[in-house]
């Protein structure tokens, strides 16, 4: 892919235009920079390549498109990321269309975090993970002003950070037991169901490792409620924490009698993406998976798990197949969650950044400014 041709930055186009290959990645080296006092984003596709084609109930995948982004300001360089899975709609074509369109040097001061994402919200619909790499450069960029992990800044104990998950998707027999290998450090597995193999991969996972819990996602794929909550009973006596997006996003009423009944929690993914979405779910589901692809960010996340809690609900947080830029960002605000499933990370063979580390299964969150990420 031409480099060149896709570092359009929205204040920084003519710059970007002339600029030479590699612009992006040497931008994090030593380098002279004027004080501007301007926001300049730059932005560039990267293609993240999975380490397991990647299978769940209704699609399968070895790539996943994203956009890396950087935001700075006088100097300092804050770092983001849009990932797009294809089935929540955006694209590497509509989120380069998106960035292109912001004007972020309007602001000269990047303190105005509601001015400036309450922009970036108010230029298209949609764009969820475009105005998430915003909103997580934003961040980076400040914590790294201030010199403080947002965690610190959010006042949060990092020793509060959960284990986080370990996923395991629909496979072989083989290729099921082989992820079960990979996955002993973890504490936590979660395992992709709704297919007609979901009690025989539980079985295998069992067998190898008996002490640790499991969750399960359906990412929709289940029919029928009362084979639904046969299944979360059964789930239940094997050591099954919870159950996500059991049925269909539009099954309403079919997720509330499976809630009211299921000795399992039953959490929304699929489901929702964004603040107002989680009112309706009072009684519905159990709690929600809040990503920050489908939160725009950081700054409403925080808002979203706080209007959770007000609502009783449980509380788990997620991500895509991400670098360690983005699952650093949310992993910050994992001291404040039930569940955490922060492996997106390790799930792709090329990540560009370190992070946030997963230690005897537990999130270990680093002192480092911003969101805790280094490029590599
Ligand atoms: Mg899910």
């Amino acid at each position: 892919m031409n480099r060149r041709k896709f570092l359009i930055g929205s204040s920084l186009g003519l710059v970007a235009a002339t600029a030479p290959a590699g612009l992006l990645s040497a931008c994090s080296g030593e380098r002279k920079v004027a004080k501007t006092g301007k926001l300049t984003l730059r932005f560039e596709p990267y293609e993240l390549k999975l380490r397991h084609a990647f299978n769940l109930a209704r699609s399968s995948r070895t790539t996943t498109p994203d956009v890396q982004v950087e935001l700075e300001y006088d100097g300092i360089i804050g770092y983001g990321e849009a990932s797009m899975p294809p089935y929540l709609g955006e694209s590497i074509e509509s989120v380069t269309k998106f960035l292109s369109s912001l004007d972020l040097e309007q602001f000269n001061d990047p303190f105005r975090v509601e001015d400036i994402l309450a922009y970036v919200d108010s230029v298209a619909e949609g764009n969820r993970a475009a105005k998430a790499s915003v909103d997580i450069a934003l961040h980076d960029l400040l914590g790294k002003i201030m010199g403080q992990p947002w965690y610190k800044i959010w006042g949060l104990d990092p020793a509060k950070a959960p284990v986080t998950s370990f996923t395991i998707g629909i496979d072989t027999e083989e290729v099921v037991r082989q992820k079960v290998e990979e996955a002993r450090p973890y504490k936590l597995i979660k395992v992709k169901m709704g297919l007609d193999k979901d009690q025989e991969t539980i079985n295998i996972i069992k067998e190898m490792m008996p002490d640790v819990p499991i969750c399960v996602d359906v990412n929709q794929g289940w029919d029928s409620k009362e084979k639904a909550l046969e299944m979360c009973h059964w789930l239940a006596e094997r050591g099954c924490l919870f159950v996500e997006q059991p049925f269909d996003k539009t099954w309403i009423d079919q997720t509330a009698w499976l809630t009211e009944r299921s000795p399992l929690p039953i959490i929304a993914d699929e489901a929702f993406q964004r603040l107002p979405d989680i009112v309706r779910f009072k009684g519905v589901y159990s709690g929600i998976n809040i990503k920050l692809m489908k939160s725009t960010g950081l700054h409403e996340a925080y808002k979203m798990i706080t209007l959770a809690r007000a609502l009783d609900m449980k509380v788990m947080i997620g991500c895509m197949t991400e670098t360690s830029c983005a699952v650093s960002a949310a992993a910050n605000l994992s001291p404040l969650v039930d569940y955490a499933d922060l492996d997106g990370n390790l799930l792709i063979a090329n990540d560009r950044f370190s992070g946030m580390t997963v230690v005897d299964g537990k999130i270990t969150l680093r002192d480092l400014p911003g969101i805790g990420a280094e490029l590599l």
